[in-house]
């Protein structure tokens, strides 16, 4: 919603207070795209198509919004230019060409990572696939009980031990047990660390080699759960992440809230990791795979 305000509240001052775009007004643009979180990159190339197309020229308010929206839409799409069909859950997963899938989810503490977990594994069951969940935040005991009851409620396995194991033993475990069983996929939980504690961000590191050791071209997808509310910190957590965990995706939470996702622009453009899945609420049907279109017409509406 702030990116949206932003947005509105600097193109509409732009334009009411004169009709050619002159240099003064790109500048107040830019400054304008810049407190969205998108980056200076993105904003930049923002304010260069309009200073190409549009500069000292009187414009049509629409024509800048159209300009702005297919900009940010190509960014956010990457080279692949198409996003992915909402009514297909499965559309943004990289699948394995044989036996179980396997999705690792990493984040900061408190971002929803368990709760997307929940709905991802909804998602899937509920889209005839057989889910097993690798409950591997073994440092907060209530984690894995609030897994623990979501997998009951959506009738999928799921994979625990004691508190305080080893969580790379969990994700083995769990890759394991998704082998035997003839899951289709295997979603591992981890517990929330800041990007900064090396310590645990080695050990995520170790989670990640321990899955890939046990199934060949495992992890299929590592996915990054990112609050929507974070600002600039989500380009050091998408690129301190990656650096352990290899992300191949983002869940973007909390958009149901007053947040601005803005960052993910930024983070696709420097690092090239797409929004996979947004979450926009705490039930557990509350995640839909992202949509370019819509994330970047809901800046503007
Ligand atoms: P974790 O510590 O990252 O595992 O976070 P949790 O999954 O426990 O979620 C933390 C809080 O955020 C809980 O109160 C969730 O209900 C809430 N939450 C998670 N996803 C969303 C979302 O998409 N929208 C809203 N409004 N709340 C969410």
């Amino acid at each position: 919603k702030k990116t949206k305000d932003v947005l509105r509240t600097d193109v509409r001052d732009l334009l009411r207070s004169g009709e050619i775009l002159d240099e003064a007004k790109l500048e107040e643009f830019y400054r304008g795209l810049i407190t969205t979180d998108m980056g200076v990159a993105a904003a930049t190339e923002v304010v260069e198509t309009l200073r190409k197309e549009f500069g000292g020229r009187t414009v049509v308010p629409d024509k800048i919004w159209e300009v702005v929206r297919t900009q940010l839409k190509t960014i956010l799409l990457g080279e692949s230019g198409t996003g992915w069909d909402r009514a297909n859950p499965i559309g943004p997963l990289n699948i394995a060409a044989t036996g179980p899938t396997v999705i690792l989810v990493s984040g900061v503490n408190g971002v929803g990572k368990t709760t997307s977990i929940a709905k991802l594994a909804r998602l899937l069951h509920g889209s005839g696939r057989k889910v097993l969940l690798a409950a591997g935040d073994t440092f907060r005991a209530a984690a894995v009980e609030q897994l623990t009851m979501w997998s009951k409620r959506i009738g999928c396995d799921i994979v625990t031990k004691p508190p305080k194991s080893d969580p790379a033993s969990v994700a083995f475990e769990g890759c394991d047990q998704a082998v035997a069983r003839g899951a289709d996929f295997a979603i591992i939980d981890t517990a929330g660390r800041l990007q900064t504690q090396q310590n645990l961000m080695s050990e995520l590191q170790k989670i990640h080699r321990v899955i890939a050791k046990r199934i060949e071209g495992a992890p299929h997808e590592s996915l990054l759960v990112l609050d929507a509310t974070t600002g600039q910190n989500g380009l050091s957590q998408a690129s301190k992440f990656s650096e352990a965990a290899g992300c191949t995706g983002i869940i973007l939470t909390k958009l149901d809230g007053t947040a601005k996702g803005g960052v993910v622009i930024a983070i696709r453009q420097k690092m090239g990791i797409p929004v996979k899945y947004i979450g926009v609420g705490e039930q557990l049907d509350d995640l839909q795979v992202f949509s370019a279109d819509d994330f970047v017409n809901a800046l503007f509406d």
